[in-house]
C-alpha cells in the first residue's frame, strides 16, 4: 500500500513530538478529567493518520475523530484500536461494517434511524447523536426531533448511544455574540435530553478554538483538530496564545538545476517572468500536482537561510525560483518551516493564497513523502507512491 523509501528531493517532514507537545499543553490547559479525541481527517489535515494517530494516543488522547468511514476503516486496519468517531454521514447500509469494527457513527436523522433500526447487526453500533445549534450542516435542531431519535435508539436492542455532539460556527472569533446564542440552545436541547434520557452518555462540543479559549466550557471530550498540528485556528487565536504550539509539518525539496541567465530571459509557461539583468536561476522538483498550486507563483521559499521568489509560473511537477547566488545541486530548499532564523509558516501560506492555514497542509497531495521524526530523527517514511 505504501512504500518506506522514496526516490524523489521533495518530502514534508512531520515532527511527532511537536503533536505530542501539543496535545499535552492542551491537557494541561482543560479541566482535569476532560479527553480529548484527536482529530484526524483528511489523512490528518494531510500529516498521515496512522502515524499521528498513533502519537495521539501515546500522549493521552482517550479516542479519534474522522470525516469518513473509510478513513475509519484505514485505522482499524492499522491496528488501532482506541474508539474512533465518524463525525460526518454514515450511509444506512454501511451500518453493519461499522458495527464490525467498533466504529461509532454519527445520527441526526430519524429516516436513517429506521434503516439501519430494521438490519440485523453482528454487533452493536455506537451512535453519537448530533445537534445542529447554529453551524447549520448536520444535526437535529429541536426537541422533537431528539425525542424520535431517542425513541428509535431506546426501542433497538443493537444501537448503543455513546455520545452526544455539536459544532461551533464562529468559537475562532473576537466577537462571542452569535457563539453565546450557539451555546444558549446547545443548553436548551442539554436540559431537555437530560429530563428524557437518564443514562450516561458523554458530550463534547469544542473543536481547537473552543477547547483552547474556553476549557472551563468543555464537558466530557474536547476534538482536537488543527492546533494539534500546532496551527492556531485563526489570528485571533493566535494572537491570545492560549497555549504555545509548535508546527509538526514542514516541506522540503532541493535544488536539482542552477544555472545564470542573460538579461531579457523568460521563465517557465507563457513567458510571464523576465530577468532583468543577469540572474541565477534555481530548479525545484515539485509543482501543483505535488499541491503547490500555481497561485503561489511569486511566495516565497528559504535556501541558504534567506528568502527568494518563485519566478515564472509553477509548473505540474516543477518551479523555477530566483537565487542571489550560485548554489550547488542538491542544496536544501524550505517551502514550509524554518532555515537558520527566519520561518515560512504554513500561516504565511494561507495568508498569500487568501485561505486558511486548514488548507495548506491538506493541498499537500499523495505524491509527496511524508518522513516523519521524533526530536529531529527520521523514524518512518510514507510514500504513497
Ligand atoms: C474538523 C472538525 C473538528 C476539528 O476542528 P479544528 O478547528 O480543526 O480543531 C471538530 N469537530 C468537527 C465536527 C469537525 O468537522
Amino acid at each position: 500500500m505504501s512504500n518506506e523509501t522514496f526516490y524523489r528531493d521533495s518530502w514534508a517532514e512531520v515532527e511527532l513530538s511537536a503533536i505530542e507537545n501539543n496535545i499535552r499543553s492542551l491537557q494541561e490547559r482543560l479541566k482535569p478529567g476532560t479527553g480529548i479525541y484527536a482529530v484526524v481527517k483528511a489523512n490528518a489535515y494531510g500529516h498521515g493518520d496512522v502515524q499521528v494517530a498513533k502519537e495521539a494516543l501515546q500522549a493521552g488522547a482517550k479516542g479519534l475523530a474522522v470525516s469518513l468511514l473509510d478513513e475509519a476503516i484505514r485505522l482499524r486496519e492499522a491496528g488501532i484500536e482506541a474508539p474512533i468517531l465518524v463525525m460526518g454521514w454514515t450511509r444506512p447500509e454501511d451500518a453493519p461494517i461499522a458495527a464490525e469494527n467498533a466504529i461509532t457513527v454519527t445520527v441526526f436523522q430519524s429516516e436513517w434511524l429506521g434503516e439501519v433500526s430494521a438490519q440485523t447487526l453482528s454487533h452493536p453500533l455506537k451512535l453519537h447523536m448530533k445537534w445542529d445549534t447554529g453551524m447549520g450542516r448536520i444535526g437535529i435542531r429541536s426537541t422533537e426531533e431528539m425525542d424520535q431519535l431517542l425513541q428509535l435508539i431506546r426501542q433497538t436492542n443493537h444501537l448503543s448511544l455513546e455520545g452526544v455532539f455539536t459544532h461551533f460556527a464562529t468559537a475562532d472569533e473576537g466577537d462571542s455574540t452569535y457563539h453565546s446564542k450557539q451555546e444558549a440552545r446547545f443548553e436548551e436541547l442539554f436540559s431537555h435530553f437530560e429530563r428524557v434520557w437518564p443514562e450516561n452518555v458523554e458530550f463534547h462540543t469544542g473543536n481547537s478554538a473552543a477547547s483552547m479559549r474556553f476549557p472551563e466550557r468543555m464537558k466530557h471530550i474536547v476534538r482536537f483538530g488543527i492546533s494539534m498540528y500546532g496551527l492556531y485556528p485563526s489570528s485571533v487565536v493566535r494572537e491570545e496564545r492560549p497555549i504555545e504550539l509548535r508546527p509538526a509539518l514542514s516541506l522540503q525539496s532541493r535544488l536539482i538545476h542552477v544555472k545564470k541567465l542573460d538579461p531579457g530571459e523568460s521563465i517557465s509557461y507563457g513567458a510571464t517572468y523576465q530577468t532583468e539583468e543577469e540572474e541565477w536561476i534555481g530548479t525545484v522538483p515539485l509543482g501543483y500536482a505535488d499541491g503547490w498550486i500555481r497561485k503561489l507563483q511569486g511566495m516565497d521559499v528559504l535556501v541558504d537561510g534567506k528568502r527568494h521568489p518563485i519566478v515564472g509560473r509553477i509548473c505540474m511537477d516543477q518551479f523555477m525560483i530566483r537565487l542571489d547566488q550560485e548554489y550547488p545541486i542538491g542544496t536544501k530548499v524550505t517551502l514550509i518551516g524554518k532555515q537558520d532564523s527566519d520561518e515560512i509558516t504554513a500561516d504565511e501560506v494561507a495568508d498569500y493564497l487568501e485561505t486558511i492555514n486548514y488548507e495548506i497542509p491538506c493541498m499537500i497531495s499523495y505524491r509527496v513523502p511524508r518522513m516523519f521524526l521524533r526530536n529531529g530523527k527520521m523514524i518512518e517514511v510514507d510514500n504513497a507512491l
